[in-house]
């Protein structure tokens, strides 16, 4: 990407006025989201989620945008995540959420990240990297697995947690604790009682390794729980701060939470420009396999986005629609590659229109709205994976609008 990083309005389109597609990213959005979840989870923090190229949405401008806005810290899933915003220029707390493989254990203490720790082997492997960098004094958070069984030392492994923390405390000052956190599996379900489950394991393993590592106990470490939904939904698991991804875009977790989120903005939007127009035929049949078939005569315009640009390919046959002139029009015949069709009735459409994919549009019946939510339920999928699906190829403008 092209630009200084902090520069608000950068263009990554190579300055063309007409892309073919690109995603816009509203900055406003990012930061109106960020005090809300700030205002929603006080006293308590957030830090901000900016892994996989923050959502789709660009890592860089999404952190500093984020800790403008009162994010104290960032988290990344991989240590390169954390070096790319460190090579931008990021100075804020940085935590990696899990292990990475132990050869990156060197380039986590050189970018100066925080690290996740839950085996000995990696615990060691950190402390050996420290030293031989001659790093002082490298931030780590011990992660407990409450039942997400994902990642963390299992909560009741106690032999196990206290070897962990044995490990850290072992190798101190090299590696100085600063936190201990767990996961959250079904907190975008609000009546599931598993996540009060979750925080009372948590609980109890916090004090089981406070034991073992002097200075961590209860009020005296920063401890972390709740994503996004934990942190509008269960006020229990705010803890020290909350590790806000998914509601920073301005998408929700989940339906269970959807009644939270109204005060939250989505800050992408897809776009593209139409790029050719015909008349087809009744009777005729369209894009690979010819499976949609026209009932009428009518306008069908071609939009240079794809499958592979993140759009996906069987969006058409589950009532995939998009905006052009402000109404809404169905997507004809599969997605390609690199193009989709639309049917735009008998209504004027010309070469160039603005096509909005995801996102709003003014149109003779006011505005018009598709949310990446709306994609992920005719999907059966998530907004994450929709906006996360967003190609590399796809061109990210960003905007500083209201
Ligand atoms: C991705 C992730 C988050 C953020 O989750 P959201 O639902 O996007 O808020 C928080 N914590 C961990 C460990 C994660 O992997």
């Amino acid at each position: 990407m092209d630009g200084a990083p902090g520069e608000p309005t950068r263009r990554s389109d190579g300055g063309s006025s007409l892309p073919r597609a690109w995603a816009e990213v509203d900055l406003t959005a990012i930061a109106h989201n960020v005090e809300r979840l700030r205002s929603v989870v006080a006293p308590s923090g957030v830090w901000a989620v900016v892994k996989a190229n923050g959502y789709g949405h660009g890592a860089v401008e999404v952190a500093q945008a984020a800790l403008r806005a009162g994010a104290q810290g960032l988290c990344v899933a991989l240590v390169e995540e954390g070096a790319e915003l460190r090579d931008a220029g990021v100075d804020a707390p940085i935590l990696v959420l899990t292990e990475p493989p132990t050869h990156a254990a060197d380039d986590l203490t050189r970018y100066r990240l925080m690290a996740t720790v839950y085996t000995t082997r990696f615990v060691d492997a950190l402390a050996d990297a420290a030293r031989a960098r001659r790093v002082d004094g490298v931030p780590v958070h011990l992660q407990v697995d409450t039942g997400m069984q994902r990642v963390g030392v299992p909560f009741d492994d106690v032999a196990e947690l206290r070897a962990v923390a044995a490990g850290v405390a072992r190798h101190h000052p090299v590696l100085v604790p600063v936190g201990v956190f767990t996961h959250l599996a079904v907190a975008d379900d609000p009546d599931d009682e598993f996540t009060a489950l979750q925080l009372s394991r948590f609980d109890d393993a916090h004090d089981l390794v406070a034991t073992v590592l002097p200075g961590t106990g209860p009020g005296r470490t920063l401890t972390h729980v709740a994503n996004s939904a934990g942190g509008l939904a269960h006020p229990a698991s705010r803890r020290s701060f909350v590790r806000a991804g998914i509601a920073v875009y301005g998408i929700s977790p989940g339906h269970g939470v959807d009644h939270l989120c109204d005060d939250l903005r989505p800050a992408l939007s897809l776009r593209a420009r139409v790029s050719y127009v015909k008349r087809v035929a009744a009777g005729s049949r369209i894009s690979y396999g010819l499976r949609h078939r026209f009932a009428r005569d009518t306008t069908v315009a071609t939009v240079p986005i794809g499958y592979a640009d993140g759009v996906p390919r069987r969006l058409w046959a589950q009532g995939g629609e998009v905006l052009i002139g402000g109404r809404r029009r169905r997507i004809v015949g599969v997605v390609t590659m690199d193009q989709l069709m639309v049917d735009c009735d008998d209504d004027p459409v010309s070469v160039d229109d603005e096509v909005v994919l995801i996102g709003e549009q003014d149109g003779p019946d006011g505005p018009q709205r598709i949310r990446a939510e709306d994609w992920a339920d005719q999907l059966g999928t998530i907004g994450y994976e929709i906006v996360c699906g967003i190609g590399r190829r796809v061109p990210r403008r960003y905007v500083v609008a209201s």
